[in-house]
């Protein structure tokens, strides 16, 4: 047996510094380094409660190792989080993992790795101001209900705000 192979896991792969890097480079990303591994966050995380694997505590020590793949990705874990920020009302040190998570999510829209879903979303609210297209039967359902047209949003504000005019 090499030595390498009595290592624990991260110390057999090595830490990888890069992903880090590039988490740090995302706003809010950075807060991952502050995580000590109290596990505070996890008792009342929600999708902690509805599944099996999601643990808010172990995403902050992938971070903190750089297990990129794990955590960067269309279906990753990071997308089971629900954003309730309970995890930042608990944590002691202020690392506020939701914020970190959201930093990943947004990595993985910057590369290109985000689900399908969550990009059709976005691009609809840039689109028209509103999570889902309106079609053409939504709209005759209106009429035949007496609803009025879906109002027109502004959007170029959010694409100047974005810089994604
Ligand atoms: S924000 Fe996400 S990680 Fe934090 S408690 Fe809520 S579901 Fe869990
Ligand atoms: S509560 Fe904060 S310090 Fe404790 S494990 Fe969770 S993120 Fe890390």
């Amino acid at each position: 047996m090499s030595e390498k192979k009595n290592l624990p896991e991260p110390a057999r792969h090595g830490i990888n510094f890069a992903f880090r890097e590039k988490l740090d480079a995302m706003a809010e990303g950075f807060r991952h380094n502050y995580c000590y591994q109290c596990g505070a966050c996890v008792a009342d995380c929600p999708a902690g409660l509805y599944s099996k694997t999601f643990n808010p505590r172990l995403i902050m020590l992938k971070a903190i190792l750089g297990f990129e793949d794990e955590l960067i990705g269309p279906d990753t874990e990071i997308w089971n989080c629900t954003n309730c920020y309970t995890c930042s009302e608990r944590c002691p040190q202020d690392v506020r993992p939701v914020d970190v998570i959201i930093a990943m999510k947004n990595l993985c829209v910057k590369e290109g790795k985000a689900p399908d879903l969550v990009t059709t979303v976005s691009d609809t609210v840039f689109e028209a101001g509103i999570t889902t297209k309106v079609t053409s039967l939504a709209e005759r359902r209106r009429q035949e209900l007496g609803l009025g047209p879906i109002k027109q949003y502004p959007v170029e504000d959010l694409k100047k705000i974005t810089r994604r005019d």
